[in-house]
């Protein structure tokens, strides 16, 4: 195909590329990366294997080896000073024995059903992620917490509050710089409600490439702090108190160019198809909520107190509702799920919403817009509603959808030893 030719091409002829950094992500949406020497890559990236065993949700012991391939759509350039001399990054995607897509690479999946629905109703999805995350002292300030039962500010700012030279707002800007360097079209960026907390948003993307983006936020994110003698924290509520991390994931559908989610006419100016879109994730809400809520940790996040939304409803203006409804045009129309957690994997996020928002069980669904219902309020409740739905068998597949919940089980378990004293589920818990 013409990219591939065009990015193999690029790489033999730039001399100063030396490695490609290629990456995936395990099911609990952690990136891994491994770098190929460029002659290497260039001669035989059609023949990578790798050891699935290794990696959280893959493969078992016994039948190990996993194909890798390109998608040289997704590659990325990489300033030197953040990222080293001579690379560049392409994202990967995981084979399976008989040349598809693998089940746990969410990716893919994902990349699968994006292409359906183009093939079938010429949707194209798209999604822009909010992603909010604190800037802490230490590099390894969530490891430190184990020691010291606390994150240390570094500053007192609070809702768009900086002075030039403050330690948020040089990482804020060298994290915006870094992300225009590798292609992000910036729109705005700012300290968020609590001390030390920061939000850098970036344009709109096809929803892999807005996944991806997700992804590579958060390592440029992770690489900026590090530099700085800081860490980038993405944990949902790493300080009780103050408001916590949200994903906001904002969505809408386009059909050649015209956005199918606006309506002038409609309620809240959104169309009947997005507001049907809304209603199934509604309905959903409960199913799905371990997907977008990832980690022991994010279920103290969901509290209304805190601009975080519990409440399983739809609503222009409560940003206690899962799903709120901004103010739009023509071109902006959208809505925004506000339950997602900045840990969560990027995929199985974009993957859930689209997929139960266009296929969601229309025999369950009711209007949901006003009712009075909740999301769980701890990681062992959102565990079981995910394993007794049946929905989730769709979205995943039964092993799959198996395999997630026995790695967030796990995670809940390990959670009251990793802090040496028994406490409620919702406690700090990493990954
Ligand atoms: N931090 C809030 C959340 O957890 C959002 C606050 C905001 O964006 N104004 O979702
Ligand atoms: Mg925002
Ligand atoms: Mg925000
Ligand atoms: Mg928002």
């Amino acid at each position: 195909d013409v990219i591939q030719e065009e990015r193999l091409k690029y790489l033999t002829d730039e001399k100063r590329i030396k490695a490609v950094t290629v990456v995936f992500s395990d099911l609990e949406g952690r990136l891994h990366t491994l770098d190929y020497d460029k002659k290497f890559l260039v001669k035989s990236y059609d023949n990578l294997t790798f050891d699935g065993s290794s990696i959280r949700g893959f493969t078992a012991q016994r039948e190990s080896d996993l194909r890798l391939g390109i998608d040289w759509s997704a590659f990325y350039w990489t300033p030197a000073d953040i990222f080293g001399p001579g690379k560049v990054i392409v994202f990967g995607e995981v084979i399976d024995k008989n040349g598809g897509t693998y089940s746990a690479d969410l990716r893919g999946v994902l990349k699968a059903f994006a292409k359906e629905q183009f093939q079938k109703n010429g949707y194209t999805l798209n999604a822009a992620n909010e992603i909010e995350g604190f800037l802490f002292e230490g590099v390894d300030a969530e490891r430190a917490f184990h020691q010291t039962g606390k994150f240390e500010y570094v500053n007192q700012g609070g809702y768009y509050h900086s002075l030039p030279g403050d330690p948020l707002r040089e990482f804020i800007d060298t994290t915006a710089e870094v992300q225009r360097a590798m292609g992000f079209e910036n729109e705005k960026d700012h300290p968020e409600v609590a001390p030390s907390q920061f939000e850098i948003n970036y344009t709109y993307g096809e929803v892999v490439a807005a996944a991806d983006q997700i992804q590579l936020y958060k390592l440029i994110c992770r690489q900026v702090a590090t530099q700085m003698g800081m860490t980038a924290s993405f944990l949902p509520k790493p300080v009780t108190g103050v408001n916590g991390s949200g994903m906001h994931t904002n969505i809408s559908i386009t059909k050649g160019g015209k956005n199918l989610f606006w309506d002038p006419k409609g309620q809240e100016k959104v169309s009947a198809f997005a507001w049907k879109f809304v209603d199934r994730i509604l309905t959903h809400g409960n199913d799905i909520c371990l997907l977008l809520n990832a980690s022991v940790n994010s279920y103290r996040r969901l509290d209304p107190h805190f601009e975080a939304p519990n409440q399983i409803k739809a609503s222009a203006t409560d940003r206690g509702s899962m799903v709120r409804i901004p103010i739009g045009n023509e071109k902006s129309a959208r809505v925004e799920v506000r339950s997602v957690g900045p840990d969560a994997n990027p995929y199985a996020v974009l993957l859930s919403c689209f997929k139960t928002g266009l296929e969601g069980d229309i025999s369950k669904i009711k209007n949901l817009r006003q009712a009075e219902r909740y999301l769980p309020d701890n990681i062992y409740t959102a565990l079981d509603n995910f394993r007794n739905a049946e929905w989730t068998s769709t979205l995943l597949g039964e092993d799959v959808k198996a395999r997630y919940a026995d790695l967030k089980q796990a995670s809940a378990d390990r959670c009251p030893r990793l802090l040496g004293t028994i406490v409620k589920s919702s406690e700090v818990q990493f990954h």
